[in-house]
């Protein structure tokens, strides 16, 4: 059985309509309950009877990253006493924000991902083993676990350990799907090659990829993906989501971005000043979330950017779908005659073999670009060859030459830890 919500497979006009008394709802919902917004719709004089139809949301102020942190609870739109569950966002980037959630949240965000892993071909047949922490007050682990509970698949939770247990319970359970970060797949499939284990043999069919990006730009695997594909031949599907979202966009069998869910969310790609751009163009992934009572959102700026594609996908679906995100916002990197976010970056360096660590770091240059200064972790023996492969790929990828560094090991571990950040970082701005 496959639940696809069938405001999905009609027209972009229906799908439009539906989201548009959607949006209307929401509006309503913050002008009536949220205290941030009935602070900015009085300050801006905007109020819900301006709201005749989609293209009248631009007269809605957007909400930024800083003001919902510096206002977290002024966010909150329900008595707490209606609260069920505190998440908080990692705070990769600053101080974490809490999203409350209450339990009608909780319900949307299990069926949120049941039509997503649906949309990945998960069916109630399915076993997954989901190799990412489950507490923490991280959200994703929780939605995961509730949206396959909701879609009548199996769980196994295993959490983020080592290959060598995962390896061992994909032996004992013989999940067919996993739920993983794509850098951990590696990992799994090297321990695989050291250990002998038959990858082809194994009961793995399909892998939900967190966390990080499996293609380019143009949708085609990147380096990362082409590496997992090659090694190992199984389905691999994309997803991206964020706490402040409450909502998966996921891809289906054809990669083609992640699906969006018109019930759940509604979507803006805005450039710099604030306005739509073309269709297949980069910009910020704006969100107002649709059914959520504790802490909703208006027009949202996420500060990641991605390409949206509106044409309908093979699978039927002809909601937007969303490219990979090519990076966040405040970490564009202006070269000569290009732009670049951190992630392409580490895809260039991902193609170089030989490089076995990496710190990326941008500093200011002369005439208002920046520059790449490359901190390597490469065997002395592979350097100079090194040096010709990264000028080569760089020329080609990005039009530019960085300043190579190479560094010792403890060298990158001190540079990686630099920061509040929990998180091994791959990516330092010294830009003035
Ligand atoms: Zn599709």
């Amino acid at each position: 059985m496959k639940i696809v919500p069938s405001i999905e497979k009609e027209s972009p006009d229906e799908i439009r309509r539906f989201q548009e008394s959607k949006v209307r709802e929401l509006l309503m919902h913050v002008a009536q309950h949220s205290p941030y917004y009935q602070k900015i719709f009085s300050a801006t004089g905007v109020d819900v009877s301006a709201f005749k139809g989609l293209d009248d949301l631009s007269l809605f102020p957007t909400t930024s990253k800083d003001e919902f942190h510096n206002h977290n609870w002024e966010f909150l739109a329900v008595p707490s006493s209606r609260i069920v569950e505190y998440t908080s966002t990692s705070g990769t980037l600053g101080n974490p924000v809490t999203i409350a959630l209450t339990e009608n949240d909780l319900q949307r965000l299990a069926y949120n991902e049941c039509i997503s892993f649906t949309c990945a071909d998960g069916t109630p047949d399915d076993l997954f083993q989901l190799m990412l922490t489950l507490d923490r007050q991280f959200m994703a682990g929780m939605a995961y676990y509730e949206g396959i509970r909701k879609l009548g698949a199996g769980l196994i939770r295993v959490g983020p350990g080592l290959p060598s247990m995962q390896w061992d319970i994909i032996h004992r359970l013989k999940p067919t799907a996993l739920v993983a970060v794509p850098s951990f797949l590696i990992k799994l499939i090297e321990y695989a090659h050291a250990q002998g284990i038959n990858l082809a043999a194994s009961s793995v069919k399909k892998v939900i990829c967190i966390g990080e990006a499996l293609r380019t730009s143009d949708l085609q695997l990147n380096i990362l993906g082409t590496r997992i594909k090659d090694a190992w031949d199984v389905a691999l599907y994309g997803t991206y989501a964020s706490t402040e979202m409450q909502t998966a966009f996921t891809e289906c069998e054809h990669g083609r971005g992640g699906h969006h869910h018109p019930e759940l969310i509604y979507v803006e790609i805005l450039d710099d000043a604030g306005e739509p751009v073309p269709m297949g163009t980069p910009g910020e992934i704006t969100i107002t979330t649709l059914g959520v009572e504790g802490m909703p959102l208006l027009r949202y700026k996420t500060g990641d950017i991605a390409v949206a594609y509106q044409d309908s996908c093979r699978c039927g679906r002809n909601t937007l779908r969303l490219g990979p995100v090519l990076g966040r916002k405040q970490q564009m990197i202006k070269l000569k005659g290009t732009t670049v976010y951190p992630p392409g970056v580490f895809d260039a360096l991902n193609e170089v073999g030989d490089v076995i660590d990496y710190v990326v770091e941008v500093v200011s240059g002369r005439l208002g670009t920046d520059e790449l200064r490359l901190h390597l972790l490469v065997k002395e023996s592979a350097q100079q060859a090194t040096i010709e492969r990264l000028k080569e790929v760089f020329k080609a990828r990005l039009r530019v030459a960085p300043t190579i560094m190479f560094v010792t090991q403890a060298e990158i571990d001190k540079l990686q830890l630099i920061g509040k950040s929990r998180k091994p970082k791959r990516f330092i701005d010294s830009r003035s």
